[in-house]
């Protein structure tokens, strides 16, 4: 394996399973049906491996609900780990390679793309189409959900989101940098 690909499944490695993780976690705390930090760690240890060759199957099975996208990227459990595992890492790092591996058909993904499409538009988090993209706009004015009584709510109190954000200044150049970083991730991937 290049040594490369090797450095963050080392990491992951280890874990010598002594659960802090899982104790601190706050999704697990008030879901003991969620996968958990020490799970998805090692579940990593075999998705961020280049001989493996069940990364989709994997991928696909972590993205189901308590799996990747449950973890609300609290961070406790990269404090808390005693061996240096970052298990919040290892989640990060399988939800980016569940989109590069077209697995987008769940809330989760859905909210990242569409918080990273309207950031890449404006420079700033338009909140108002990240719902309506992350849970369709069927969903969100399906009678009963509550989400067209709550928008009316919020602007009856004047805090309704805009659903056009002015660019911020110099937003070319922040295209210019994200493109540009991504370049060079994408040529570090191994
Ligand atoms: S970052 Fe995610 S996995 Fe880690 S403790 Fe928080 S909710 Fe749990
Ligand atoms: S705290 Fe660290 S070493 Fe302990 S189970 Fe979690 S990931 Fe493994």
């Amino acid at each position: 394996m290049p040594s490369e690909a090797f450095a963050p499944l080392k990491i992951v490695a280890d874990c010598i399973f002594c659960a802090s993780c899982v104790a601190e976690c706050t999704v697990r705390s008030v879901n003991p049906e969620y996968l958990g930090p020490a799970a998805l760690a090692k579940a990593y240890r075999f998705v961020g491996d280049p001989r493996d060759h069940a990364t989709q199957e994997r991928l696909a099975l972590y993205s189901q609900p308590n799996g990747i996208w449950d973890c609300d990227t609290c961070l406790y459990c990269n404090d808390v780990c005693p061996k240096g595992v970052k298990p919040l890492d290892a989640i990060l790092r399988m939800r980016e390679a569940a989109i590069e591996h077209g697995l987008v058909d769940n809330l989760g993904a859905r909210h990242a793309l569409a918080f990273s499409e309207t950031v890449m538009k404006s420079g700033k988090l338009n909140e108002a189409r990240t719902a309506i993209r992350s849970i369709g706009l069927g969903q969100f004015l399906k009678p009963g959900s509550g989400n067209v009584q709550l928008a009316v709510k919020t602007a009856m109190k004047g805090k309704a989101p805009e659903l056009r954000k002015k660019p911020i200044e110099g937003m070319d150049e922040v295209r210019v940098l994200v493109a540009a970083a991504r370049r060079m991730r994408a040529a570090k991937k191994p």
